[in-house]
């Protein structure tokens, strides 16, 4: 059975932080502050696989009470749902996301961050799609206070 599913995140912008989406440090002057590396893009896309598969959310299984998941790249979140999906049989068919932010540039990196993405996930790098927008300037993205991602995934369940 095919089963799809939807993540969305957003994480503040803040100074001190890296900026790392997608699993890729992005030059930026501020990053993104959460208690994991606050990867937007990667928690919008563990969220969607996870729907897919009816196993709640990525706050469920990575709880940030959890002092394992403190700076922790969150390349490990999708290395886990990747074992989930291993463990029930399910095949991962193919992820998109679209990552909302008015600075910095995201598209530039886009092919590294979908390399980086699919190498956790062991699927091609063609079945991860990644797009990027601005919000046009308008609230607290516009105006580079947080970025903010959304996901959906495909998952071939058994
Ligand atoms: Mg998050």
């Amino acid at each position: 059975m095919q089963c799809c599913g939807i993540g969305y995140d957003v994480h503040p912008l803040v100074e001190g932080r890296k900026c790392i989406l997608g699993g890729v440090e992005i030059p930026h002057p501020r990053g993104l502050e959460g208690h994991s590396d606050a990867d937007v893009l990667i928690h919008a896309i563990a969220d969607a696989i996870l729907g897919a598969i009816g196993e709640g959310d990525i706050g469920k299984h990575f709880p940030n009470s959890d002092a394992r998941w403190k700076d922790a790249p969150s390349r490990v979140f999708l290395e886990e749902i990747r074992r989930m999906l291993g463990a029930r049989g399910a095949r991962l068919i193919n992820v998109d996301a679209t990552v909302i932010a008015e600075a910095p540039k995201v598209l530039p990196h886009a092919p590294a961050m979908r390399a980086h993405i699919a190498g956790a996930l062991g699927i091609d790098a063609s079945r991860v799609n990644l797009k990027a927008t601005t919000n046009e300037g308008m609230g607290f993205i516009g105006r580079e206070e947080g970025i903010a991602a959304f996901a959906t995934a495909s998952v071939d369940v058994p």
